[in-house]
């Protein structure tokens, strides 16, 4: 990514003060941008699995949810990409649109996912841990999380994704089956179900809405996702060369 352009968009984020170090980690930018995966369409076997995810979740009657939303929000993306990025639940914006992270946490973590050379509608999948939004926005309930979290298995079992990126506190204490705050759980690689599929933790794009302070420290957690991804596509190629 050229520099300018990776200036503007942590200008976006509100990144602005920074334009020394990413300037001197710009060098790197080309290789992500090099490992980003094609758009590659869910083969036929899989497209039909995904097809059953979605008409189950739009039928799903498994937790209380279902009477207080107006649709299910299953998540979106290229079926196969190599990062996934998983947040809370849907708000009232996703609630009406279908579509997860939309409106101004949407748009901050696009411009997040852009300083890292990511695009949602290439190489990115962003999903909730629950489909239905919960009223007024409150926390999930543990029974909720238990009846919606293999919706979420069943969609990483498809995906296969390279890594897995945890938008806040909830997503990443219920999909680690923890209680740790988050400052705990950042900064350091995790695993998540079979697969054990890398797992970064950072904050949720509207809570860095409401507190910008903390943005510095989510764009450390991107720099670090960005270079455990790295460092598995690196191993994985030169396992193919050897
Ligand atoms: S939150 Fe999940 S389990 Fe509950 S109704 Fe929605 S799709 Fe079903």
């Amino acid at each position: 990514m050229l520099p300018e352009r990776r200036r503007q968009y942590l200008e976006t984020i509100g990144i602005d003060l920074w334009v020394k170090r990413i300037r001197a980690v710009s060098a790197v930018a080309p290789a992500a941008a090099a490992a980003a995966p094609e758009v590659v369409a869910a083969a036929p076997e899989a497209a039909v699995e995904w097809q059953q995810l979605v008409d189950e979740v739009r039928r799903c009657t498994l937790c209380p949810l279902h009477s207080t939303r107006t649709q299910g929000v299953l998540g979106v993306g290229p079926k196969r990409a190599d990062w996934l990025v998983i947040g809370e639940a849907p708000g009232a914006e996703e609630d009406r649109r279908g579509e997860p992270f939309v409106g101004a946490a949407g748009q901050l973590l696009d411009a997040m996912l852009r300083a890292i050379g990511l695009d949602r509608r290439t190489n990115v999948y962003i999903a909730n841990v629950l489909k239905s939004r919960p009223p007024n926005n409150r926390d999930p309930r543990p029974e909720e999380v238990e009846a919606c979290l293999p919706y979420l298995v069943r969609q990483i079992a498809l995906l296969q994704p390279k890594i897995m990126l945890a938008v806040g506190r909830i997503a990443a204490q219920n999909l680690l089956g923890t209680d740790a705050p988050l400052g705990r759980l950042r900064g350091r690689v995790h695993h998540f179900g079979e697969r054990q599929t890398p797992l970064v933790v950072t904050y949720h794009p509207a809570y860095l809405l409401r507190t910008p302070a903390d943005k510095r420290k989510a764009w450390e957690d991107l720099k670090f996702a960005r270079s455990v991804y790295q460092q598995l596509t690196q191993g994985a190629a030169d396992g193919h060369r050897s």
